[in-house]
């Protein structure tokens, strides 16, 4: 092709998103968590006892460090902060309750690895902080150990170097629809438990905590303005930790996106539907090879819990209400697993966003005059939000640290498409792999 060609195919090729360029600027996005109703519990906060209420921001403050979000990544920055200088006023705003986001909703695995980067010596200094943060805290997680997990391939194309194949892998899983597994170790821990101990050593650290204080409007500078319904902080710097409901608020839109989750919890298993699970030689398995990928645990108190994917929301909205075809979906992909699990009642059930970049690395680091970020933490989150934010907090107070080259900054991810080509180009895509998933 002649240059002529390529600068006319180039041009021609730019109108042709032109449209959506300019649609993705003039539709308005809804507000994410304010259009949200109060987000119902699930099973692991209903087996604690019930969290603390704190009060909504109702004056205006002033503070050294106001941090957006109050998950694991938002409670971890807050706690690291005050303890690494405790003369600072830091305040945690969260848009509903403490812990209301993925970070209750997630089927708490703990690998001391980071999704897709394996396991490095940083990923071990990670697992060991939030370990030690536990210890410290006198915190029972219920931490599970190096406790025994299996990875499950459809296909034993996708599978290194698998220890179980074909029938004897069917028999051991008691499912038709695996023909390879990679045996393994990893840690697992009760989400909930995790939550109530960082808001206590927040609370304990002198770190000030609003909950149902969302922020709707940023301005950042020095200071940083930032706005609830009725009140307003000022702020010397300022920490997001609102994971998938970062685009939604202006921020990383073109380098992550937002993917939806449904678990169900099925009611305590008999003995026999016990001895058909597997779960006492198998508690922990993790689907690959395919998107839509699934995740099973055991409870303590001998369910079974099953995680599988949604699919995307247009616009990054990260609320879900989940339809009889969800259910038939969920259902029909269960069964094609475990057979077993026929008529077996399900006394739990909820939906769960994450946020994905291309790189499967989190967006950490300054993303603006004076605000920062920790989120993006691809479905793998528990250890990493724990890291992530005591490096974040390192970072922000000008304090060194061996392991803050793994900070990486929007600009160093790759570019998603703009948010309505996404949205659009999403749905095909997902319906396409679901329809892979067979
Ligand atoms: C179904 C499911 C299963 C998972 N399983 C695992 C697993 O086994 N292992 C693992 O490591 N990870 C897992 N994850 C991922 C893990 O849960 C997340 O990576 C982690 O919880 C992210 O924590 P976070 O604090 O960054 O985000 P979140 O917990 O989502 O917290 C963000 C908070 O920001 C608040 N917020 C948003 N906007 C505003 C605003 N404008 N103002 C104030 N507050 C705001 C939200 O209300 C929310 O509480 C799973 C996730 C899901 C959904």
């Amino acid at each position: 092709m002649t240059r002529v060609r390529w600068i006319a195919a180039g041009a021609l090729g730019s109108l042709a998103t032109l449209p959506l360029f300019i649609a993705d600027r003039i539709v308005k996005k809804p507000a994410p968590v304010m259009e949200e109703t109060e987000r119902a519990p699930a099973y692991w906060m209903k087996t604690i006892p019930e969290l603390p209420r704190f009060r909504p921001l109702d004056e205006s403050i002033n503070v050294d460090v106001a941090v957006v979000g109050g998950g694991f990544t938002g409670l971890a920055i807050g706690y690291y902060l005050k303890t690494l200088d405790p003369s600072l006023r830091v305040a945690v705003l969260e848009a509903q309750r403490f812990g209301s986001g993925a970070s209750s909703r997630n089927s708490g695995g703990a690998p001391n690895y980071f999704r897709g980067h394996g396991q490095t010596e940083e990923a071990q200094r990670g697992y060991d902080l939030l370990r030690r943060f536990c210890f410290d805290n006198g915190l029972d997680v219920e931490l599970e150990e190096q406790a025994p997990m299996i990875t499950l391939h459809r296909s034993r194309d996708t599978a290194e170097n698998p220890v179980l194949t074909g029938h004897g892998l069917r028999e051991a899983v008691n499912s038709p629809y695996y023909d390879a597994a990679v045996e393994g170790i990893s840690n697992r821990l009760h989400p909930g438990k995790l939550i109530a101990g960082l808001i206590e050593a927040n609370r304990h650290a002198g770190v000030e905590l609003y909950e149902n204080s969302p922020v709707v409007r940023i301005q950042p500078g020095n200071p940083v303005w930032l706005h609830t319904p009725n009140e307003r902080i000022i702020a010397g710097q300022v920490a997001l930790a609102t994971n998938a409901y970062t685009p939604g608020i202006g921020y990383a839109r073109d380098r992550m996106f937002a993917l939806h989750h449904r678990v169900i919890v099925t009611r305590p298993l008999t003995d026999e539907e016990w001895k058909a699970s597997r779960l006492e030689q198998y508690p922990y398995r993790l689907e690959h090879g395919t998107f839509f990928t699934h995740t099973v645990r055991r409870t303590a108190d001998r369910r079974f819990f099953y995680r599988h994917l949604l699919g995307h929301r247009s616009f990054e909205r990260t609320d879900w209400t989940v339809t009889a075809d969800d259910i038939a979906y969920g259902q029909e992909a269960l069964l094609r697993r475990y057979p077993w699990a026929e008529g077996i009642p399900i006394e739990h059930e909820w939906h769960g966003v994450t946020a994905r970049t291309r790189d499967r690395w989190p967006v950490a680091g300054p993303i603006d005059q004076g605000v920062s970020i920790a989120a993006g933490f691809n479905g793998n989150g528990v250890m990493a939000t724990h890291y992530f934010g005591h490096l974040l907090a390192h970072q922000m107070l000008g304090k060194s640290h061996q392991d803050l080259g793994m900070l990486s900054p929007a600009d160093a991810h790759p570019v998603v498409p703009g948010e309505l080509a996404r949205s659009i180009g999403m749905q095909p895509w997902l319906a396409y792999e679901r329809r892979r998933d067979g």
